[in-house]
């Protein structure tokens, strides 16, 4: 299994970047995508042909981490290939369907991402497939309902998107001994108020994190490129010993 960054902003573009975004792909002839944010159907059309992706998995319903998949409906519906391909399948959590039907219905009909994609809406803890890799959602506290997603390959690799939230014992299980955890570090200083209120981390929480689950590899992601990366790499090394590094447009992974 390869995971590829599409885009790894927070919920402002960096420039020249993209929000959220992974391209994984598997034993299976058609790859995937974790998160399609603002940004990432273009950078995916700089590396695969978008008529190729069998799936896009959504980990929680903010905007930077799925707006793109507005251009990706009209590609579908209204790009030189529309109708003749088999819908690509939008796996999101519960609820999914009537808040893109809200969303585009504001200036569209309500039904563009529905024509465009098979939506199947998951629970949390559910165990889902794309490519030949087992994908699981997990729930981690954020703002809102937000999953972790792990990804699984057949021989034994994972890899863990800790999607957006704050330091907490869930996302801890949910990444314990993976071979790559990709972990948010959108805060330069970890948020000093009540902790049911905390949407995010810091770098520094991330490598606690990291430590305490036992991952072989840390990725920082959902980093701003305002924030200064040097410094973030730091302080996820104080408490975190193995290899960590800061998310890029195009940096790959393979397990
Ligand atoms: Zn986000
Ligand atoms: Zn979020």
């Amino acid at each position: 299994m390869k995971l590829t960054v599409l885009g790894k902003s927070p919920a402002w573009t960096d420039a020249g970047g993209a929000c959220s975004g992974y391209l994984v792909e598997g034993a299976g002839e058609r790859p995937f995508l974790v998160d399609c944010g603002n940004g990432v159907f273009a950078k995916l059309r700089q590396r695969r042909d978008y008529r190729e992706i069998e799936a896009v998995v959504v980990s929680h319903l903010h905007a930077d981490h799925l707006l793109d998949l507005v251009p990706f409906s009209y590609a579908l519906t209204v790009g030189p290939d529309a109708g003749v391909l088999a819908k690509p399948r939008l796996l999101a959590p519960s609820g999914a369907a009537s808040f893109f039907r809200h969303l585009v219905g504001t200036w569209d009909t309500e039904d563009l991402i529905s024509r465009a994609f098979a939506i199947e809406e998951y629970e949390a803890g559910a165990e889902l497939e794309a490519c030949g890799v087992s994908i699981r959602p997990h729930a981690v506290p954020h703002f809102g309902p937000t999953n972790a997603i792990e990804l699984r390959d057949p021989a034994g690799g994972r890899i863990v998107f800790g999607s957006d939230g704050r330091f907490s014992e869930r996302l801890i299980e949910a990444a314990r001994a993976a071979d790559v955890l990709i972990a948010e570090a959108t805060l330069a200083e970890p948020d000093p108020g009540p902790v049911e209120k905390r949407g995010h981390m810091s770098a520094g929480e991330a490598g606690e994190l990291a430590a305490r689950a036992g991952v072989a590899r840390l990725v920082l992601t959902h980093i701003s490129d305002e924030l200064d990366h040097e410094r973030a790499l730091a302080e996820a090394a104080v408490a975190y010993a193995g290899p960590v590094e800061v998310a890029a447009e195009g940096s790959a992974w393979v397990v």
